[in-house]
């Protein structure tokens, strides 16, 4: 991915601009799937792994990614261009591959339009799927 790309998307976000966050968004913007600080650390190798935990830590808070657990593991992935630092609205399933143990958005299976109760202001909905993911499926035919 173009340098000059991430930096747009950094500072779409009001992230400061590091050398470290530039790698991590780049493996990011490459991963199809969830990435999970193992993952980082084995993409990036040589890196610290608490500057890649806060790396994380702040893409999160910024509305950049947004975090899924499954199996006690945290996997993250992008967010839209919707998400900022008050908000995230990544109200959508998330689907568990038992197969290749990744995460995916199901942007399609979205729940923004669920309605609650008078006077509860949601901040974080979870909705997990787990089963077999479609390039799994597709190989094992
Ligand atoms: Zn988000
Ligand atoms: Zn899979
Ligand atoms: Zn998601």
């Amino acid at each position: 991915m173009n340098s000059k790309l991430i930096e747009k998307k950094l500072e779409l976000k009001n992230i400061a601009i590091t050398a470290m966050r530039k790698l991590v968004l780049d493996v990011f913007l490459h991963q199809k799937k969830a990435v999970s600080l193992a993952d980082l650390e084995e993409i990036l190798n040589n890196s610290d792994r608490s500057t890649l935990y806060r790396t994380l830590k702040t893409f999160e808070q910024k509305g950049l990614i947004h975090g899924v657990q499954e199996n006690n593991k945290t996997q993250y992935l992008l967010c839209n261009d919707a998400c900022d630092e008050e908000n995230h609205y990544d109200f959508h399933l998330h689907f568990y591959c038992k197969n290749c143990e990744k995460t995916t958005c199901l942007e399609d299976v979205n729940f923004n339009q669920l309605k609650f109760p008078k006077g509860y202001k949601i901040q974080n909905l979870k909705f997990v799927a787990n089963g077999i993911c479609k390039e799994c499926s597709l190989i094992s035919k």
